[in-house]
């Protein structure tokens, strides 16, 4: 099963290898991990369950590798980064062909969000740090002061592999801060690869440290290690309530990047047709295995059925197959698990008299999308998140119905909102309660600095920008005189 290194490029990944301390550890006795290619369910290679050992290692060299780090100045450490979006634009392609291999997602998504987005979530992070106010006194004539909080521990999930680590070790690393990463076991290998590239671009030994490993073993022994100053977590709901608990306990700062069950809020029927096009799209990204994906569309009562019609044509016209043929739009979901869940909640929504379109399996992992209607407001299917392609349309009473309904989950990831009305969309953009809210099928900004994140059960804390730098921060408070402060730049 094992190979001894994956080709990527002129790059060679070691297999069943982790990166500690700038070195390629290949640690004996541990479990091998397949990792599968969702599209063919070839085994593409395999990776190592990392023991304490192995986690006292990468957090002892993290620890090391602080000092030297956090005392670069700011501008230094942005100079790297801006290295590693070099490296990412150059082996952009590799990048994006062997996350389409390990999660399915066409190769077309793959190019943008695998690599052009990480690249440019680098390149805008070193800017934003360039400009941070590092140093300032404030109108008391106290003098405040940022400072790293240290040594962080960063878990990620497979669905946006790539861009999940970089949204975290970017502002960790510009902060001063060192991680330790540990990427999902259904995608280690962009994480291996990443830090090959950190390697290549002269980050220093330790700063950067891959560990790879299922969650309940590896993740677990990560979690309840007392080498880190800050867990940054993006997963599911459970797992993130629990490492919440844990660094609750330990009282370190953990920030969560947790599910989501957004709404697209259509308020009239003016460009009906372009608000169901797009949420279509906006949900079936990856297959549906998005976060941020509008799953739930709701449209005046009047229109539910002609939306319906519209997005079930638009749900059609996906092209299943290989994630590495250009004509794909849509691949296989990530894993059997994956498929299973997706199936099995359209077929209760079914059996609870749901109207549904598509949701059936095709091939291995491969399943049509699904639109469904004539459900009830708390049914599975509208509450939960499913993570697949899944779209849900609900019908509103006006304005006040809409608002009641889009908030009505658990989640407040993010919100769209239609209207053809400039005020009345303002009204219900403040009205959601939304991390993010797009109004009139705005695409995402070409520079990637409005922060990201959850409100209600989506979680604690903020990606990109400023905001996520300032997760990584200490402030401390100087009362009383000293030199005047030197920015550290
Ligand atoms: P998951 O919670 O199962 O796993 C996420 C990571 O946590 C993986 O690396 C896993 O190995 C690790 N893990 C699992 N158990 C652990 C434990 N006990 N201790 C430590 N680590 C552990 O989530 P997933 O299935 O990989 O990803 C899908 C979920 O991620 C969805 O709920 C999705 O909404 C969410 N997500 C959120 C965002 C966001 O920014 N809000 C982005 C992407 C995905």
């Amino acid at each position: 099963m094992a190979t001894s290194s994956l080709a990527v490029s002129s790059l060679n990944v070691p297999m069943n290898s982790i990166f500690i301390g700038g070195q390629w550890v290949t640690p004996e006795g541990r479990d091998l991990i397949p990792v599968d290619n969702p599209a063919t369910s070839e085994v593409i290679a395999s990776i190592v369950d990392a023991d304490c050992s192995d986690v006292h290692a990468a957090f002892t060299a993290a620890r090391t590798a602080l000092p030297a780090w956090s005392d670069l100045t700011a501008d230094q450490r942005a100079d790297h980064l801006d290295a590693l979006a070099d490296a990412l634009h150059k082996y952009g392609d590799d990048l994006a062909t062997l996350a389409s291999r390990e999660i399915g997602m066409p190769i077309s998504e793959s190019r943008a969000v695998q690599a052009g987005l990480p690249e440019a979530v680098l390149r805008s992070t070193a800017d934003v740090a360039r400009h941070f106010a590092w140093n300032y006194v404030d109108a008391s004539g106290s003098q405040i002061i940022r400072e790293p909080v240290g040594v962080v521990l960063g878990i990620t999930p497979w669905n946006f592999p790539v861009h999940q680590i970089v949204a975290k070790l970017a502002p960790a690393l510009v902060a001063g801060c060192t991680i330790v990463i540990k990427p999902a076991e259904l995608t280690p290998l962009n994480a291996l690869f990443l830090a090959r590239l950190c390697a290549e671009v002269g980050i220093p030994a330790g700063v950067v440290n891959v560990v790879t490993g299922r969650g309940s073993t590896t993740g677990e022994m990560l979690v309840q290690s007392d080498g880190y100053d800050l867990v940054t977590f993006t997963g599911s709901l459970t797992v993130g309530r629990h490492i919440g608990a844990v660094a609750g306990q330990r009282v370190v700062r953990a920030t969560l990047e947790l599910g989501g069950k957004s709404p697209a809020v259509v308020l009239d029927d003016d460009g009906l047709v372009d608000a169901v096009r797009t949420t279509v799209r906006n949900c079936f990204t990856n297959a549906g295995q998005k976060c941020n994906a509008p799953t739930r569309l709701i449209v005046p009562e009047e229109a539910r059925a002609r939306a319906t019609e519209i997005a079930v044509a638009a749900a059609n016209e996906y092209v299943i197959g290989d994630p590495l043929d250009e004509a794909t739009t849509m691949g296989p979901l990530a894993s059997a698990a994956q498929r299973d869940k997706v199936l099995g909640y359209v077929e209760g929504a079914k059996s609870r008299g749901a109207t549904v379109a598509g949701g059936t399996p095709v091939d291995g992992l491969f399943v049509r999308p699904a639109i469904i209607t004539d459900v009830e407001e708390h049914d599975p299917v509208v509450q939960d998140e499913i993570f697949g392609p899944v779209l849900v349309i609900l019908g509103h009473h006006g304005e006040d119905d809409a608002v009641r309904l889009a908030n009505d989950t658990p989640y407040g990831l993010s919100a769209e909102v239609w209207s053809s009305d400039a005020s009345q969309a303002q009204r219900v953009v403040r009205r959601i309660k939304a991390g993010q809210v797009r109004v009139n099928g705005v695409r995402s900004p070409r520079l990637p600095i409005a922060p990201f994140g959850g409100y209600k059960a989506s979680g604690l804390g903020r990606e990109l920008g400023p905001f996520a730098l300032e997760e990584f921060l200490e402030i401390k408070a100087v009362l009383g005189r000293t030199d005047e402060p030197e920015e550290k730049r």
